[in-house]
């Protein structure tokens, strides 16, 4: 179950939550696109509704008129490789002797089999597949034993991998992020109540200020009256594992995670790319839209550096000048149907190459002729980048050039991005040359990961790097790890699933 999702929550002083809420999982419908919720609690009851589909289609506007109280979170939950299942949309809403719950997913435990064993042996009994119930059963058993944040210490200390939650224990509103931070959250100040989002976007759009991100292994407890909020930091790793690729593709452009513009981080992981393998050709292109950060970067550190072969009659090596043309032309190459969905989530090869095509097609003018440079984020399948080869090459481009803004990913994601298995991953069992020469460029290259903690202004050590290395900052079956952690041991089912495997 890989769920790359968005949650939101707040906690308003006098106005309706649903609205709030609404425009907010909107901001942050890129996350997922699969399903949308909401959870509401007006002081006295629960309300929710959760739909399959997009944001603007999930809801009406009778239907946020039902979602009664000024407290409340949200959710968009991102679609995964099997294809739609309801079973799982969010947010989890539930009620037990210890109060109503709702719960709001970003990312994936890897322990959920023990959890739901230990469980299951204490009478809890399950209704989804899923590892937000696992979370939500464990947290209103502790909820019965302690109070609210005590129990969700308890609940920590037994879940094992990624998630960021936004958790409404009746009026209460709360997020928390696992002590390695892998997946986002912030803090929003709204003037009349607090916002808690995946990403700052979702507090742009409600005209709020972003406070800060929430730090990884704390709690952040919203005030019912939206006065203010308490923090608990419950736990503290010597390191952190942020997910790299939110900075290269999931987060959007405009939000601000760890203090920096996602776009500036990108423009300059595009300018270190031209740093790091420069390619001299008539234009540069993004593919869009997921490129288009990186292409400027490209073409404006392309058009700043020094000539790298300077023509004979041209007199001087020096720099480009004003009074000089730019070295390489940044044009609009491809146009994209903005209509078409994601291209992964095609079940079949054939209708994710059709797919490709139906998203992108060249721009004639643009690339008749010409030796270009086309730019994108990342190679998963490579199923872009063979089919724009092709494409490009159609349209008359004499040569080629793919530059790719992340390291080769080589290895599954177990973290909440749905990814592929390594058979599927292009670059899983080939070398850069390799994969230049299956995708049909006339040069390849990828960034270094270097580069991405440089660009991030993170210390390497503190990334989530598990798919461009293979190692992972979490305890998974059948992998290894990159630091020294290890699976908390889970009711007496842990002791015996562990001793029966040999
Ligand atoms: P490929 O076609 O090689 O399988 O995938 C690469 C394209 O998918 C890139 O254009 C990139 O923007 C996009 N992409 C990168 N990472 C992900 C991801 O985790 N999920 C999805 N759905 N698309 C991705
Ligand atoms: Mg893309």
């Amino acid at each position: 179950m890989h769920e790359k999702c968005g949650v939101v929550g707040v906690s308003l002083t006098e106005r309706g939550a649903a609205r709030p809420l609404y425009y907010s999982i909107y901001a942050l419908q890129h996350r997922g696109q699969e399903s949308a919720g909401i959870v509401t609690h007006d002081g006295f009851q629960q309300y929710a509704h959760v739909e399959t589909g997009l944001v603007g289609d999930a809801f009406a506007a009778e239907d946020l008129d039902g979602l009664r109280g000024s407290v409340g979170i949200g959710h968009v939950r991102y679609p995964t490789s099997g294809g739609t299942d309801a079973c799982c949309a969010q947010p989890f809403s539930v009620s037990f002797k210890s109060g109503s719950l709702g719960l709001a997913h970003n990312g994936n435990l890897v322990n959920t089999d023990d959890v739901r064993a230990d469980l299951e042996e204490r009478g809890h009994a399950f209704t989804t597949q899923g590892d937000t119930e696992v979370i939500a059963h464990d947290l209103a058993h502790n909820l019965l034993e302690s109070d609210l944040v005590r129990a969700v210490k308890r609940t920590m200390d037994r879940l094992h991998g990624s998630y960021s939650l936004t958790i409404a224990h009746d009026d209460t509103v709360m997020g928390v992020r696992d002590p390695q931070g892998n997946r986002p959250l912030c803090i929003g100040d709204l003037g009349d109540g607090y916002v808690l989002a995946s990403e700052s976007a979702a507090i742009d759009t409600l005209g709020g200020d972003l406070v800060r991100d929430v730090r990884p292994g704390e709690l952040v407890v919203l005030a019912e009256d939206g006065s203010n909020f308490d923090s608990y930091q419950l736990f503290s790793s010597p390191r952190s594992a942020n997910c790299f690729f939110e900075y290269v593709y999931f987060a959007r452009p405009d939000s601000v995670i760890g203090g920096k513009l996602v776009y500036e981080v990108r423009r300059e992981l595009g300018r270190r790319l031209w740093a790091e393998s420069p390619v001299e050709t008539d234009v540069v292109m993004p593919v869009p839209d997921s490129g288009r950060a990186f292409a400027s970067g490209y073409a404006e550190a392309a058009n700043e550096k020094p000539r790298l072969d300077p023509s004979g009659d041209d007199g001087d090596a020096g720099g480009t000048t004003d009074d000089e043309e730019p070295r390489v032309e940044f044009a609009e190459g491809l146009m994209k149907n903005r209509y078409v969905g994601r291209t992964f989530i095609m079940p079949t090869q054939d209708e994710r190459e059709r797919a490709v095509r139906l998203k992108l097609n060249p721009i004639k003018s643009t690339v008749e002729g010409k030796s270009v440079t086309v730019i994108d984020d990342s190679i998963v399948r490579g199923t872009t980048s063979t089919q724009l080869v092709e494409l490009l090459k159609e349209a008359g481009a004499e040569e080629v050039h793919v530059r790719i803004g992340a390291p080769p990913i080589v290895a599954p994601c177990y973290m909440g991005i749905d990814m592929a298995s390594r058979e599927e991953l292009i670059a899983s069992d080939r070398t850069t040359e390799e994969v230049r020469d299956t995708i049909g460029a006339d040069s390849l290259a990828y960034l270094s990961i270097d580069a991405i903690a440089q660009s991030a202004g993170r210390e390497r050590a503190d990334l989530c790097l598990g798919c461009v290395t293979g190692e992972y900052p979490y305890d998974i079956d059948d992998e290894t790890t990159d630091r020294d952690v290890q699976r908390p041991a889970v009711g007496d089912s842990a002791v015996r699933a562990a001793s029966s495997d040999d």
